[in-house]
């Protein structure tokens, strides 16, 4: 009879460990999405280097984040991508698509 409770016990503490990993892993889960979302609520188009806003400004159809204090430019991957189809990879545009995989 003991060695039946034993097992028992046993069973009863791997479900409930099953049980907590399974909690614990959705809570890490949700956490992680509320910390991405708190950081693009922060960080939202704000320069990487001064923090001030930045404005998309239209440079021949191809849309840049530029500051409105350092003028610094942000170039999403997307319109990287379309500058480089545009212009060739020559020059310096070859070296640019080659900093991407
Ligand atoms: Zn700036």
């Amino acid at each position: 009879m003991d060695q039946k409770i034993a097992k028992e016990d046993e069973f009863f503490h791997q479900h409930n460990q099953k049980l907590i990993e399974e909690r614990r892993k959705k809570i890490d889960a949700k956490r992680a999405e509320e910390d991405k979302e708190l950081r693009k609520n922060t960080h939202w188009m704000k320069c990487p280097k001064c923090g001030h806003d930045m404005e998309e400004v239209n440079i021949e159809n191809i849309l840049v984040d530029k500051c409105t204090e350092c003028e610094g430019l942000f170039f999403d991957r997307d319109e990287v991508d379309t500058l480089i189809e545009v212009r060739g990879k020559t020059g310096f545009m070859g070296s640019l698509s080659k900093i991407f995989k």
